[in-house]
């Protein structure tokens, strides 16, 4: 117990729980874990309705050298907390652009998509970094989408609009991740390059049960028609999810019905 001010006392129960153990141990081996090559990148099929592949979803793993294969839901909310997120975004563009070219020599034509986190795109040379990125692995930047969140476009959306329009006019593209879960106004989506939308997992899997979720999935179906932007929707696991897709819009689907994410090397190398 510690004495504060006016007398009272303030009881520590455990100065540092399990879950805070964890997170630092994260946090310290997480910087090692990129310079001992432990990171990887798993990609995940974009498919139309008949199964053909247009693209594929970059999803980094760590393969820890004890607790195995780590996913990122583990890894990334404590590399957010600092520039280990910034780190980790510039090994993922590398790899991501190395893979894209691995699919290139063997004649492949799908394309890529990454996730962009706010800290990484916030950065002050973020516009720069990536172009030469993208020049240096000699590969047509039509090839590369950013997936990005509405939370990191609602800040500081000035900057944001003039980074996006920069990158597009470079050639890159831009999806919405996790649509319909920000609480944001759609208004942005008026004034952003915007290529393509990621319908939200939690909106999928409910759509062939649940009457709000249905509606509210033809709501975003609709915009999307409306504005011409790509749609995919994310999380398809059963063919009645699928079936009630289709029959409302031509849509790319990425999802375990599909396929899971699969050793992105191994994957291309197998196509
Ligand atoms: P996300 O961007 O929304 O990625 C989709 C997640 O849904 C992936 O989880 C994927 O494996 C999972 N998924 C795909 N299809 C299905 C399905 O049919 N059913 C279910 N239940 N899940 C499905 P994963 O790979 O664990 O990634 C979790 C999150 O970690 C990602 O969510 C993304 O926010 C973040 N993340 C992954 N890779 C990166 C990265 O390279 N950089 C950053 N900044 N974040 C990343
Ligand atoms: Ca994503
Ligand atoms: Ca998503
Ligand atoms: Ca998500």
């Amino acid at each position: 117990a510690r004495r504060q001010g006016g007398g009272c006392f303030v009881f520590f129960e455990t100065p540092m729980g399990e879950q805070a153990i964890e997170h630092f141990e994260i946090e310290k081996t997480l910087s090692q874990a990129i310079r001992n090559h432990e990171l990887c990148l798993h990609l995940q099929p974009q498919v139309t309705s008949e199964g053909q592949l247009k693209a594929a979803e970059a999803l980094v793993r760590w393969e820890h050298p004890q607790k195995g294969l780590l996913s990122p839901g583990l890894f990334i909310p404590v590399a957010e907390e600092s520039n280990l997120v910034v780190e980790i975004g510039c090994w993922v563009v590398t790899e991501a652009l190395r893979l894209i070219q691995v699919a290139r020599k063997r004649g492949l034509d799908f394309e890529m998509s990454i996730n962009i986190s706010a800290r990484h795109f916030h950065q002050k040379n973020f516009v720069d970094w990536l172009k030469d990125q993208v020049y240096a692995a000699e590969i047509n930047p039509k090839y590369l989408t950013l997936e990005i969140t509405e939370s990191l476009i609602i800040d500081n959306i000035d900057e944001v609009v003039e980074k996006m329009r920069e990158l597009r006019r470079f050639g890159l593209k831009f999806s919405i991740d996790d649509f319909g879960t920000g609480y944001s106004s759609l208004s942005y989506l008026k004034h952003l390059p915007i290529h393509e939308i990621k319908i939200d997992k939690s909106f999928v899997q409910d759509v062939s049960t649940d009457p709000d979720s249905a509606a509210l999935v033809e709501t975003i179906l609709a915009v999307a028609e409306k504005m011409q932007l790509q749609v995919v929707a994310e999380g398809v696991e059963t063919q009645e999810q699928l079936e009630f897709l289709a029959s409302k819009a031509k849509i790319l689907y990425q999802g375990y019905y599909f396929s899971k994410p699969q050793p992105g090397e191994a994957w291309i190398n197998n196509l």
